[in-house]
């Protein structure tokens, strides 16, 4: 069986990839979104098993112990990780799975799946994220500069990456629109096809 393939969404906080994540789920496609665990404390509306699995740093730690995360990262203090269970089971049943990870955690899936399809999503510049990020409103300076901090050092991975996508303001649509096509562009790729030579003789 053909096997899904995993898609690593990266960009700076305030690029915009949860709102392009979440709109591109909501089109039915062939796509898990992996949900993280992370250490950190719930922002907003977020809710526990939606956005992320909230769990304390022990727990995290006894996770890393066991080999329950596919990679795991620091960021800004705090851990993230995507389980093996939100990725394996998935792909194993033809289902492409999305993970939303930072630059770090975007490098070791990189190692894991040489098929694994890496997008990073900007804002139009860096004076327009910092602008997104002070009207999000809802961290504190400190942490704000510390995102900013990140995002320079995440834009030094921009090679990397296979493609990036660019998030102009009111542009989200595009955005989504350009991921299905790379999708869509992946899934004719033959090395991700390699049993189609037998299977066209045998049909
Ligand atoms: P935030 O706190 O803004 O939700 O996320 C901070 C950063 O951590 C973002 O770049 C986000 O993509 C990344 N992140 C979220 N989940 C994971 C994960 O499971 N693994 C890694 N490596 N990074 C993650």
């Amino acid at each position: 069986m053909k096997k899904g393939t995993v898609f690593v969404l990266s960009g700076p906080a305030g690029s915009g990839k949860s709102t392009v994540r979440e709109r591109l789920m909501q089109k039915g496609l062939n796509f898990h979104y992996s949900i993280s665990d992370t250490t950190r404390k719930p922002r907003g509306a977020e809710q526990n098993g939606v956005d992320y699995r909230f769990i304390t740093k022990d727990e995290f730690e006894e996770g890393i112990a066991r080999g329950d995360y596919y990679e795991y990262a620091q960021y800004t203090g705090e851990y993230y990780g995507t389980p093996v269970s939100q990725l394996i089971p998935y792909i194993e049943r033809g289902v492409n799975v999305i993970l939303e990870i930072d630059v770090a955690g975007a490098m070791q899936v990189r190692k894991r799946d040489k098929n694994a399809v890496l997008v990073m999503l900007l804002p139009p510049s860096y004076a327009v994220l910092e602008q997104r990020l002070r009207d999000r409103g809802t961290e504190s300076e400190e942490k704000i500069l510390k995102r900013l901090t990140r995002a320079r050092d995440e834009l030094e991975y921009f090679d990397k990456y296979d493609y990036f996508l660019q998030n102009d303001d009111g542009k989200i649509d595009e955005c989504v629109r350009q991921l299905e096509i790379i999708a869509e562009v992946e899934a004719n790729k033959t090395k991700n096809n390699p049993d189609f030579p037998n299977e066209f003789f045998n049909k």
